[in-house]
């Protein structure tokens, strides 16, 4: 099925990110969200990869759904505990179905393999990737703006970012981060390092703190003092915490966008309410 992209005169883009649901009920509640979030016209929708490839089969299945009813779909990718045999056929099966856009990445390594799994950084699945199927595919890559938990230094992880680049990739999209100036920050030093592709903000809705707050641990996204702060005093009070979190995150958006952000892609946990309201604070669909 053919699809159509939202070209804005700005260029700006905006996408959402969705994980693959794991049982009927969840497939039919994405279905349900994915339609709302596609009144809102985004450039693509993106579904996330388990660890080691634990949803191989869920994140297509929910890319097809995607794709079928009309939105463009970017699956990601990492080899996980894969052969390149099997990597390079998923790639070719993605092409023979339609899909223009892959999300490449070196993914979380499962917990309790203890390192054994052959794992391969995304600038090498990335030369995979253009070696078997050209230029059919717009790279996505992931960026941090925070740093990358495991880099060596600031440094590094710019040197890193740009060898995905070099090897290929077309854009890149931030983890998530609610200190806008670490992301200007980085910008200015991957355009100073040669990197010139797009880098798009993730962005994550605020929706339950303990979770949030276990996540950013792990992910090395840094929640700024005075929030979490304001988060925590307002204990089980959920209403409370998502009425602060679309406030807070429609304000670091707004910050984003003037300053020059190419875009913005919403991490959505399969939820449309959150992000529908910041982006109606934001007016994007009048823009
Ligand atoms: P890489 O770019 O390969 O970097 C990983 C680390 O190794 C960095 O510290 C880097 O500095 C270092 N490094 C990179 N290349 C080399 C090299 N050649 N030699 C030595 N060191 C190197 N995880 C999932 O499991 N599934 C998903 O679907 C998923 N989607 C994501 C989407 C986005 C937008 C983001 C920001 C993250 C996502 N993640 C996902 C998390 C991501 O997989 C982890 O952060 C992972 O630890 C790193 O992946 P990467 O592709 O950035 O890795």
């Amino acid at each position: 099925m053919s699809t159509t992209n939202k070209s804005s005169a700005t260029d700006t883009r905006f996408s959402f990110e969705f994980f693959p649901p794991k049982t009927d009920v969840g497939v039919q509640k994405l279905a349900l969200v994915h339609k709302q979030l596609a009144l809102l016209n985004p450039d693509f929708f993106s579904v996330t990869y388990g660890a080691g490839g634990s949803t191989r089969d869920g994140t297509r299945q929910a890319v097809l759904n995607i794709h079928n009813s009309g939105s463009n779909a970017a699956p990601h990718l990492s080899f996980g505990g894969s052969s390149e045999q099997e990597i390079v056929s998923l790639i070719n099966d993605y092409k023979s179905l339609g899909i223009n856009r892959l999300v490449a990445l070196r993914g979380d390594i499962p917990s309790g393999t203890g390192g054994t799994n052959s794992f391969y950084y995304a600038n090498e699945l990335i030369e995979l990737i253009r070696r078997h199927t050209g230029d059919h595919f717009h790279i996505e890559v992931a960026c941090y703006p925070e740093i990358h938990p495991k880099s060596d230094s600031f440094d590094s992880d710019i040197h890193y970012f740009k060898k995905k680049v070099d090897a290929g990739a077309n854009s890149a999209i931030t983890q998530y981060f609610y200190n806008p100036e670490a992301y200007f920050y980085y910008v200015e030093s991957a355009r100073a390092a040669g990197i010139e592709v797009p880098i798009v903000p993730g962005i994550m809705p605020i929706t339950n703190y303990t979770s949030l707050a276990r996540f950013s641990t792990n992910c090395g996204a840094e929640i700024p003092r005075w929030m979490r702060q304001r988060l925590q005093s307002y204990g089980d009070d959920t209403q409370s915490i998502q009425a602060f979190g679309i406030e807070v995150v429609t304000q670091l958006c707004e910050k984003l966008l003037e300053g020059g952000a190419p875009g913005l892609h919403f991490y959505t946990m399969n939820q449309d309410g959150p992000v529908s309201a910041i982006w109606n604070n934001l007016r994007l669909s009048e823009k």
